[in-house]
């Protein structure tokens, strides 16, 4: 079973995915973290984000830096998005996603384009959102939990240009795959987003095995 999860930054897409891979114990691939790789790579190395070549020369990067922390950094999420929109970038990274979503068994993926790229054929697809005012507060929290100093207006304009930069590029744009369920969890506490998740999940099942 391959399940895809998209959505924008901060609406619980991630969380959902890792407790839907845990629910049925599946193998599971923040793909958002390889384009957060490559991002960081562009800047360890000095090249521009913007700059095609310099995006491409770092999709060569060690496996290693995928467990480096900073890579979770509001800021390697812009870098990320700027170099997303290069079609080498997209093209370099695609094997290795449409190989996980390949292994026997199946797997859980999430980011912006696996249920419209990456897996059309998914079994289930879940497009998570949430209001952009729910998606900066949750991301205000969590980095004033790490002890950053933030306001929270600026977390929002960030917010809202990233998912300017998402649905706008000509490749791959964030959004909602015509086959995938629309769950939004601006009002859903973690748990009850992760329910609904798992229930929709099963109910798309469901669906594909009768008809
Ligand atoms: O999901 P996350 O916020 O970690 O993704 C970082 C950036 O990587 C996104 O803003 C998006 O530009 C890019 N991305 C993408 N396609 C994916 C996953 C992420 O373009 N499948």
């Amino acid at each position: 079973m391959i399940i895809a999860v998209d959505g924008p930054t901060a609406s619980g897409k991630g969380t959902i995915a890792r407790a839907l891979a845990a629910h049925f114990g599946l193998p599971h691939l923040d793909t958002g973290l390889l384009y957060r790789a490559v991002g960081r790579q562009v800047a360890l190395a000095g090249g521009n984000p913007d700059d095609p070549a310099d995006a491409l020369a770092a999709c060569g990067f060690a496996d290693s830096l995928l467990a480096d922390p900073a890579l979770r950094d509001e800021a390697v999420g812009g870098l990320a998005s700027r170099v997303s929109v290069h079609a080498a970038v997209r093209a370099a990274l695609l094997a290795r996603q449409r190989s996980f979503a390949a292994q026997p068994g199946g797997a859980v993926l999430d980011g912006r384009d696996i249920g419209t790229v990456i897996a059309p054929d998914a079994d289930a697809k879940l497009f998570v959102t949430a209001s952009v005012a729910a998606r900066a507060l949750r991301r205000y929290l969590e980095m004033r939990a790490r002890g950053e100093d933030v306001s929270r207006a600026a977390i929002e304009s960030d917010l809202a240009a990233r998912d300017a930069r998402d649905r706008d590029r000509t490749l791959a744009p964030l959004r909602q795959a015509a086959d995938a369920v629309l769950l939004d969890t601006s009002a859903l506490p973690p748990a009850a987003a992760i329910a609904a998740a798992i229930a929709l999940v099963e109910r798309q099942r469901n669906t594909r095995v009768d008809t």
